[in-house]
């Protein structure tokens, strides 16, 4: 038996994986993975995999990076944790001076918590108290944008909208309203994505007009909507949604857990709207991939709603167990220092460049309807028929084809659906991003190849796909 099998049947026996069915790895072989080098993964019988994906979007300075591993060993030695109510450490005061520095001014304080979808929770929970803070318990809606995803936990999916992730628990989830987004993949042919999105507003401009007094806050993915399929729009789109938040006094959260830190060209989506947001959200590449921390930033406006006697009872007493973990913290500093010392967004534009470059060929492919990018994200979308954009039904799992291709060829590509993406850590090369192009390539030849015959039931759901 192979290292990979031995690992593989024990890990088979015990575990049970995320946004997985377990049952296709009857046929799907698990990867078990030893060892971590920049862009490598490398498995128990020594192949090796190029991780497209930043291991869902987390990475960005490669795996095992000497300078992350050293802070954080250092910090291991000193401080592994500490409560952070009524204590403190220098890692975590250090993070939230730079991050108060590094985000838009205004955004002045920051609330931690420990992963994505729990630092959306904190951002709900945050906009809904201030406005009972301030007297206005009406508010307590939210506003959200078809397709998007914020995370698995309740509140989380309530504001999400991919079916695959939110369909099966809607009976418990908020009573939220859904504005269609401006992703500009179904734009009429000819027109710009800044008109596109610019036009998609009215739907936000009538939603808000109509209910701004129960609304508390809109929480958007700026600029790309990551697991709907690395949907993307203008950033018009975000500046004429501050002007409306502002207009009709609603918050407007950013969820930038997965662009922030450079993934759409600048160091946050929202800079280039020019735009501050009254809620900041980060985590994914905030420890540059190795562990789970997320930040949630705010103005002194909220911040001073909350601040008052104790016994008014405005204090937000919210607490996660591992809130500003200092070993999480370390990490998050020296990956802010590879930021600042090798200047990585401005090094990112000859990447991008690069897999813009190395991709363009597959716009004609006769099953590919659009080959996006904003940034250092990059997505083709495979369709059955190119001139409708008809997609695939999910139930034929396109995408999981490229998945196996790359996987036998040394690529981690992950497709979301029939979406084959590459989001990868910024210290790949102009070869490895040439190379992850011709994975792709032939991975959507063999999965547009033939005629695939599954049981589709009539009436089945045509919204679904498969995950990422
Ligand atoms: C990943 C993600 C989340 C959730 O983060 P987790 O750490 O996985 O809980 C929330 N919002 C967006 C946009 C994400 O991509």
């Amino acid at each position: 038996m192979s290292l990979n099998d031995h690992w593989m049947q024990r890990d088979l026996a015990v575990l049970w994986h995320p946004c997985t069915q377990m049952k296709d790895h009857e046929q799907l072989p698990l990867v078990p993975i030893r060892r971590g080098e920049g862009v490598w993964l490398e498995d128990f019988d020594g192949k090796r995999y190029i991780d497209a994906v930043s291991s869902w979007w987390v990475n960005v300075f490669g795996h095992s990076n000497p300078r992350i591993n050293q802070r954080i060993k250092d910090q291991v030695d000193q401080l592994e944790h500490v409560i952070l109510a009524g204590f403190s450490h220098a890692p975590v005061i250090e993070l939230s001076e730079r991050l108060v520095k590094l985000t838009p001014a205004g955004l002045d304080r920051v609330f931690y918590a420990d992963n994505g979808s729990s630092c959306i929770e904190v951002a709900l929970k945050m906009s809904f108290h201030y406005w009972l803070n301030v007297g206005q318990p009406a508010k307590k809606r939210f506003v959200t944008l078809s397709n998007s995803y914020h995370g698995e936990t309740v509140a989380a999916m309530s504001v999400g909208d991919v079916a695959l992730f939110t369909d099966t628990y809607k009976a418990l989830l908020l009573d939220t309203l859904k504005v269609p987004s401006p992703d500009c993949f179904h734009r009429p042919e000819g027109m710009s994505w800044e008109a596109h999105s610019r036009a998609m507003f009215a739907h936000m401009e009538q939603c808000l007009a109509e209910h701004h007094r129960e609304v508390a806050a809109v929480i958007v993915e700026p600029l790309i909507q990551g697991a709907g399929g690395m949907r993307m729009y203008h950033p018009i789109y975000l500046r004429l949604l501050r002007e409306a938040c502002d207009r009709y006094g609603v918050h407007l959260i950013h969820d930038e857990i997965a662009v922030g830190f450079g993934r759409t060209g600048t160091m946050f989506a929202c800079e280039q709207a020019g735009i501050r947001p009254d809620f900041l959200c980060l985590s994914k590449a905030l420890t540059g991939g190795y562990l789970p921390l997320a930040a949630c930033l705010t103005t002194d406006t909220v911040y001073q709603a909350f601040y008052d006697d104790y016994s008014t009872l405005r204090a937000f007493l919210h607490s996660h167990s591992y809130t500003g973990n200092p070993l999480a913290c370390a990490a998050a500093l020296a990956t802010l220092d590879i930021f600042e010392q090798d200047d990585v967004i401005e090094a990112n534009k000859a990447l991008a460049a690069r897999m813009a470059s190395a991709t363009a060929h597959l716009a004609e492919h006769a099953h590919v309807a659009e080959v996006r990018q904003t940034g250092m994200a990059l997505a083709v979308e495979m369709v059955q028929d190119k001139a409708s954009k008809t997609t695939y039904p999910w139930q034929e799992r396109r995408g999981l084809k490229v998945f196996q291709h790359a996987l036998s060829r040394g690529a981690l590509l992950r497709p979301l659906g029939s979406v084959v993406y590459f989001l990868p850590p910024y210290v790949i090369s102009p070869e490895q991003i040439d190379f992850l192009a011709e994975v792709a390539s032939e991975g959507i030849d063999i999965a547009t190849r033939d005629a695939v015959s599954v049981a589709v039931p009539r009436g089945a759901r045509t919204d679904f796909r498969d995950p990422g």
